[in-house]
């Protein structure tokens, strides 16, 4: 049976390749069938965003009920009858099927498409810089895909889009423009592009393989992949091969499994790159080495290793820090610390118990009077990857009178204040596939009291607790962040244990 090609098929597919042919061919019964509360509230929050911004733009017609094939008759109609403002019409041609949130008919009588997103409408720059950024490659194949519907459908239009966003900026897309200022590819061509590839993954005619990268946690299919990608004991395993990575490695050299990477002759490789340079695209002789060593660990020696000497610091008090905060809203709710020294261990929180300004300033301003209150030079604070620190910077702009910028850089600048990932990622290696701080802490053996640990779930019970207030689920938050702030303990004493041992 032919497929229909949709617009969110196109989404997914730049999401991630490999999920329209899993959608299709995968097993189904691997598929986990459950939304998953995180993707729910984001669902639910897109709905209300998008309602707002509907109302905002007018009196509009709602074609949003009904079967497709009514919808799509009734926005013909709605088309020829010169409206203004269509919400939710269907436009249909053979298999292609699109449901712009708005069309919006132009002074020339064309009608523009225009979605509705919750996520920013651009990429590549902050929200408060001025630079230009530039559009989103998944918004623009959604926005040339109707247009193409339009135009199948004798409505051309002249390659323009909008998007909505989160901050209700409204962003033409023009989409017969070049890619970028090196990329002379248009927006169009990169549509075409992706559009065929959907369509012969579809079709069956073309297969592809998983790679586990960032989007797979919140993907109905992450434990099928996870599942696949170790069985067939792929390259994606190695921390840091992704799938372009392996692609590349897989189709230069024709290996497939992890071991066959063990006993690469670097030297001669790069030998052949210096003749060819389409041979290894990407791929230099650091990550080659990188890429040896870590498939040795994970498939010979299994032992984790540290390549230097660290020490870390001799100090009264050791601190392990962790925020829990919600990037969607741009809210942070709690700053949790569990602290150690000769004397005691015990777990700090500063909590932003509503959703307001006030409680979030309140508890940024009590983290820092907490910090201001150790013994001077006498502590060291421990954290994982560089979100704490970039968020920090954040909020002391929003803050100011709880922290001057001065101390948020000398308190992550100084010695004794350590992102753990830095040393992880750059002076030791795991014999496992990811290098975040659960798999690490869980291969120490540390576990989590939670059944269901994770940080999108902690934003989906922060939300829950903001409505109900129950005091349950801000426990079930706590533990959460204090298991994270102590797994980051166990990280360190695994860190300093390892390299005791290296002479
Ligand atoms: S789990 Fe990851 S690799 Fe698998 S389909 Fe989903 S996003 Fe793609």
């Amino acid at each position: 049976m032919k497929q229909n090609i949709t617009a969110s098929k196109l989404y997914d597919y730049l999401q991630c390749p490999h999920r329209v042919w899993r959608d299709v061919y995968g097993p189904q019964d691997e598929k986990i069938q459950e939304a998953n509360p995180f993707v729910e509230l984001l669902w639910k929050r897109g709905v209300v965003h998008e309602e707002r911004i509907v109302k905002k733009m007018g009196e509009s017609l709602d074609l949003s009920k009904g079967s497709h094939e009514d919808r799509f008759q009734k926005t013909m109609q709605a088309i020829k009858n010169q409206t203004p403002l269509i919400y939710q019409g269907v436009l249909k041609h053979e298999n292609d099927l699109g449901i712009p949130d708005l069309l919006q008919r132009m002074p020339d009588g064309k009608y523009l498409p225009i979605d509705i997103k919750s996520g920013s409408a651009i990429e590549g720059v902050s929200q408060d810089s001025e630079e230009e950024g530039k559009p989103k490659p998944h918004y623009a194949v959604q926005l040339c895909f109707y247009i193409e519907l339009l135009q199948k459908l004798g409505l051309p239009n002249t390659g323009t889009g909008k998007i909505i966003d989160i901050h209700k900026n409204e962003v033409q897309y023009e989409l017969h423009s070049p890619m970028g200022k090196r990329n002379k590819i248009t927006w169009w061509e990169f549509y075409e592009q992706s559009k065929n590839n959907v369509q012969v993954l579809l079709s069956g005619e073309e297969k592809n393989k998983p790679a586990m990268s960032g989007v797979c946690k919140l993907c109905p299919w992450y434990g099928s992949c996870k599942k696949w990608c170790k069985e067939n004991e792929d390259l994606s395993n190695i921390f840091y091969v992704g799938r372009s990575q392996r692609d590349v490695i897989n189709q230069d050299l024709g290996i497939e499994k992890m071991a066959g990477v063990t006993d690469l002759d670097i030297d001669e490789l790069m030998n052949q790159k210096k003749k060819d340079k389409q041979f290894l695209r990407k791929i230099g002789k650091n990550t080659l080495e990188k890429i040896v060593r870590r498939s040795t660990i994970l498939t010979k020696t299994k032992k984790p290793v540290v390549y230097r000497k660290i020490e870390f610091p001799n100090v009264s008090h050791e601190l392990f820090f962790d925020i829990e905060d919600d990037p969607t809203q741009e809210f942070v709710y709690m700053h949790g610390v569990y602290e150690r020294s000769a004397e005691c261990e015990r777990f700090i929180h500063f909590t932003a118990k509503e959703k307001t300004q006030e409680a979030e300033q309140e508890a940024f301003a009590n983290f820092w009077k907490y910090i201001r209150s150790l013994p001077q030079d006498d502590f060291s604070v421990y954290y994982y990857s560089h979100h704490e620190k970039t968020t920090y910077r954040k909020m002391q702009k929003l803050y100011p009178s709880a922290v001057t910028a001065e101390e948020v850089e000398s308190f992550f600048n100084s010695p004794r204040v350590i992102d753990l990932y830095q040393i992880v990622q750059k002076d030791t290696d795991w014999p496992v596939s990811s290098y975040s701080l659960k798999e690490l802490a869980q291969y120490l053996g540390f576990s989590w009291r939670d059944e269901t640990p994770s940080g999108a779930l902690s934003i989906q019970w922060f939300n829950e607790y903001l409505e109900t207030g129950d005091e349950k689920i801000l426990q079930r938050i706590l533990l959460y962040n204090e298991d994270d702030c102590k797994a980051t303990m166990v990280l360190k004493d695994g860190i300093e244990k390892l390299s005791i041992s290296k002479k």
